[in-house]
């Protein structure tokens, strides 16, 4: 137990001994996984072509095997691609722990891409270390995953029966002509590569959304307890240089556990064998051995070592991130639900950098300095700038969304609704939110939009025609084309025919 000393006064290394090392670790030979990992991720990426040019040529193709599928499984009991995928890596990880992650995650690429692409102009991405946010992706698996089955039993509602399904039933199990049925448009896509590869390796450094947000790296990080493979030492060859924890970009202190439990019992362990490589005795090998369980390192919480944030700020940062989440999920019918919480993280950690740089006397973004001795460097201006722009679309968003939920749930409550006054009055709330929220929003909204079409015609005969009146002519011209369409859509054949004349 405990064969070394595992940190010096900071918790790193001691830098005297990883200095002594680096004559070893530049044999020939020790970034031998590396190179492994880099082909496998990046045959992720050619199967993703594959898959899409496959579509392309024969309009059918494989069922994504994204991970949310599962949702739609314990939802409508419809086995898919996705979810026989999402058990297989299940019973893998089991066993072998946590592999999927770091040789096989597309989003993994993207992060090993940016934190590679940092390093070559000279940005080391920092280990973020966080006590609350940390709870973010076990509870986002719950809120994805049981949450749903728990309403369900509340509401006493039968479970499905697991069967397999076509594209006529909506969501075919397998081969499916709807490629793009769970994937957001290219757009988002980009964003969400922007945002979950770069902008969060930049500023919360390498594997940060895997640790703080992935709601399916909380079930690989449950299942690994259970794993009998592991990253194991050999007491007899280690010299507690530490390089192998330096070499984690997963914050786990390799040498540490090692060194107390004799392998390696983080399930932030993404079995990337980065460590195994960089060890200058080759004392670190994978192999099986009894389940790490619930073993952990008791000094300095999960990461053994200080957290980055006081508990206040911590609380700040995980305020910020809820009313972050809230306000971009579903912006405009367009942000995915991952992609918000990774923007929620880091507007949180954004706003405790900000009272920061007004309170400490040297702060920095990464490695960009933002305040020397009290004083703002440009950079500092600049940042101030943009969390001014920042704060200032927030709340607007934040606007947008509240007059967008009061109007949709009015306009839900509209259709369930038989009395003609309480009708009316549904109708009119409905559409005034509505409206608020499409002539604030910054992009059309196709939900809102058919919910106004549907809203306004849907109070007294008279009263949709004389709102339209007053309101149609004021409107944009995009706006006037997409109610007309959506008005058309929802309403009966009579108000249709008065909207067009209306508009004509
Ligand atoms: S934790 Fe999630 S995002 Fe990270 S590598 Fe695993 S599956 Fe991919
Ligand atoms: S396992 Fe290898 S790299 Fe890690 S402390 Fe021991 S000798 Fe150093
Ligand atoms: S402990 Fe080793 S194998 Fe596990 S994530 Fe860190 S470097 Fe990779």
């Amino acid at each position: 137990m405990g064969r070394t000393n595992c940190s010096n006064s900071n918790g790193a290394p001691r830098q005297s001994r990883i200095r002594r090392t680096n004559a070893a670790l530049r044999r020939p030979g020790r970034r031998r996984y590396a190179r492994w990992r880099a082909v496998s991720l990046s045959l992720v990426y050619l199967a993703f072509a594959a898959h899409i040019i496959h579509w392309k040529l024969t309009g059918s193709t494989l069922a994504p095997l994204e991970l949310n599928e599962v949702m739609y499984t314990l939802e409508l009991g419809i086995v898919t691609a996705g979810f026989l995928f999402m058990c297989f890596l299940v019973l893998g990880t089991l066993i072998f722990g946590r592999f999927f992650c770091s040789w096989a995650c597309h989003i993994m690429v993207l992060q090993e891409m940016c934190a590679w692409l940092l390093r070559k102009i000279g940005i080391q991405p920092k280990v973020f270390r966080s006590r609350l946010l940390l709870y973010i992706a076990p509870l986002t698996a719950f809120y994805m995953f049981l949450w749903p089955q728990i309403v369900r039993a509340w509401h006493e509602r039968a479970i499905p029966t697991f069967h397999y399904a076509t594209d006529r039933e909506g969501w075919a199990s397998f081969a499916t002509n709807n490629f793009w049925r769970n994937l957001p448009g290219p757009w988002i896509i980009a964003l969400t590569f922007v945002v979950c590869g770069f902008l969060v390796v930049y500023v919360l450094g390498t594997r940060t959304f895997c640790t703080y947000v992935c709601p399916y790296g909380a079930i690989f990080g449950l299942a690994d307890r259970f794993a009998i493979g592991r990253i194991h030492v050999n007491h007899d060859l280690c010299k507690h240089c530490g390089q192998c924890t330096k070499a984690c970009t997963s914050a786990v202190r390799v040498h540490c556990e090692t060194a107390q439990f004799g392998t390696v019992v983080n399930p932030s362990c993404l079995k990337c064998l980065d460590c195994v490589s960089v060890c200058p005795q080759e004392a670190l090998s994978y192999g099986f051995s009894t389940p790490a369980l619930f073993k952990s390192q008791r000094a300095g919480g999960r990461f053994g070592l200080p957290y980055d944030f006081s508990l206040g700020e911590d609380l700040l940062a995980a305020s910020v991130f809820v009313v972050v989440l809230l306000t971009f999920r579903g912006l405009y019918g367009r942000i995915p639900f991952l992609l918000s919480l990774a923007m929620g993280l880091i507007v949180g950690y954004l706003a405790v950098l900000t009272i920061r740089t007004w309170r400490r006397a040297d702060v920095s973004l990464s490695t960009l300095p933002l305040t020397n001795l009290r004083r703002f460097t440009p950079a500092g201006w600049a940042f101030q700038a943009f969390i001014l722009l920042l704060t200032a679309f927030v709340f607007h968003s934040a606007f947008v969304r509240y007059h967008e939920f009061r109007g949709l749930r009015d306009a839900i409550a509209l259709t369930e609704t038989k009395d003609a006054m309480a009708r009316n009055a549904l109708a009119a709330s409905a559409s005034h939110h509505l409206l608020i929220a499409d002539r604030w929003g910054l992009f059309a909204n196709e939900r809102v939009e058919r919910s106004l079409a549907r809203s306004i015609s849907g109070g007294s005969s008279s009263t949709p025609i004389l709102r339209l009146r007053r309101i149609v002519p004021s409107w944009r011209p995009r706006e006037r084309c997409s109610a007309i369409f959506w008005f058309a859509a929802a309403t009966t054949p009579r108000p249709c025919r008065n909207f067009r004349r209306l508009l004509d």
